[in-house]
């Protein structure tokens, strides 16, 4: 079935056409037809961008005021006679659409009818930025194409299974009754896609292992997935606690906050903004958040660009030692994510001193490894570390078929506490 998957956001519509069906996915020959975005809606020179594998990418310019014209758009440009891959919208068998928090309502992708979007609505309170862009969306896709099936897969859901001990804050109990304010985690479906693939690669039960994913983006967050379930992850009620990030700081004393705000004269929206937007490896370099050219600034002797490169790396190697203890061992590590799946020197940097857990590097394997998926280890390394690219947009895609068919696997929470 072709799926049409849609990434929702403030100012854009990323979108996949993507060709599935259970026999594809589990012959991992899932199709991507079209991949392509729409940007800067709200201004007058939005662009769409439409890339079809093995024909040149178009472009188009136009004033979009809004996501319905957004999708309008796209829809126009996948069927185009000359650039599409459609015939016509009737062969859009489904919508997947990313939606950012599920809350502690969802713990699997799920069917979107009424109920379910007046859930997701009332979660719009623990992302305020970004499940409203997801349901404009939404109701912009649901207009054009009523009568196909619209699945949401929420970036939040896998994480549910994390035990109370690892999703609760050490603040006044109350905040969490009163507000839900606990310890969600981001990038649910990657950490789920990979440790699926990891399974796949390595010819072993995922309900018998215990992998640690390292999701290494713009966003970076590690998961502990321990058979099959994660039972904890480092990103936490916002994707802003963790591991370094490209303008994220990660962890830090949240007494930094006040102190700050109080020392520098800072608003609410200033220091947000501030450990948002120009923190992690940006505010401690100065150079940039991109790791390629925070990689080159330090080749060329930047010290500051060398601090952030291995404060990125030391924060891996601890949540690697603290996920492993948190399970009893690991027995595979996996990389993945812009930064995961092309930069050997993140990947061996972080791993360098965890011999002692029984993880051999392979640096002729890492440094050939810049795109692709394969093992980075040595063939006799106890635990063995991997890349594996994700592709977001392709788990969203399998979760349309896995609801629609029935299959979707439920993780139900180790217990609740009576928050809901
Ligand atoms: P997002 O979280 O926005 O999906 P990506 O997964 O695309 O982000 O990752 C973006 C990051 O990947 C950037 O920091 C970019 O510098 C990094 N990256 C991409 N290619 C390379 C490379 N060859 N070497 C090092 N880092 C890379």
């Amino acid at each position: 079935m072709k799926i049409l998957v849609l990434n929702s956001g403030s100012s854009s519509v990323k979108f996949q056409v993507i060709e599935t069906d259970l026999e594809r996915m589990n012959a991992h020959q899932d199709e991507t037809l079209a991949t392509g975005q729409v940007e800067k809606i709200g201004l007058s020179d939005s662009r769409l961008v439409l890339e079809v594998p093995g024909r040149s990418t178009c472009q188009d310019y136009r004033e979009i005021l809004e996501h319905r014209a957004a999708i309008d758009w796209v829809l126009r440009a996948l069927t185009d006679s000359d650039h599409g891959v459609l015939g016509t919208v009737d062969e859009v068998d489904a919508v997947g659409h990313r939606v950012v928090h599920g809350g502690e309502q969802f713990a699997s992708s799920v069917l979107m009818t009424p109920e379910v979007v007046e859930q997701i609505e009332q979660c719009t309170v623990l992302a305020p930025l970004h499940n409203p862009a997801n349901l404009r969306g939404y109701y912009a896709a649901h207009n054009v194409l009523p009568h196909v099936p619209h699945v949401a897969v929420f970036d939040t859901a896998y994480h549910q299974t994390m035990p109370a001990h690892a999703f609760l804050y050490g603040i006044p109990f109350q905040f969490y009754t009163r507000h839900h304010l606990r310890r969600y985690g981001f990038h649910g479906t990657s950490h789920r896609f990979v440790s699926f693939r990891a399974s796949q690669i390595l010819g072993w039960q995922r309900d018998e292992s215990r992998y640690i994913t390292c999701h290494l983006g713009n966003g970076c967050s590690v998961a502990a997935i321990d058979h099959g379930r994660s039972i904890d992850t480092s990103m936490g009620f916002t994707p802003l606690e963790g591991l370094l990030m490209g303008t994220r700081c990660g962890d830090m004393d949240p007494a930094i906050v006040p102190w700050l705000m109080a020392m520098e004269e800072l608003t609410l929206h200033q220091i947000n903004t501030m450990l948002n937007k120009h923190s992690g490896l940006y505010g401690v370099s100065g150079v940039s958040s991109d790791m390629r050219e925070l990689l080159r600034a330090r080749s060329e002797g930047n010290v500051r660009a060398d601090a952030a490169f291995r404060m990125f790396c030391y924060r891996i190697t601890k949540y690697i030692g603290a996920y492993a203890a948190a399970m009893g061992g690991v027995d595979a590590i996996i990389f993945t994510g812009g930064i995961g799946e092309n930069s050997p020197e993140v990947r061996e940097r972080s791993l360098e001193t965890l011999g002692i857990m029984g993880i051999h590097l392979d640096r002729e394997r890492n440094a050939a490894l810049l795109g692709g998926e394969g093992e980075i280890t040595t063939d006799g390394s106890p635990v063995k570390a991997l890349v594996i690219p994700t592709n977001e947009e392709k788990v969203i895609a399998r979760d349309v078929v896995r609801v629609l068919n029935g299959i979707m696997p439920t993780f139900d929470p180790p217990e609740t506490l009576g928050s809901s």
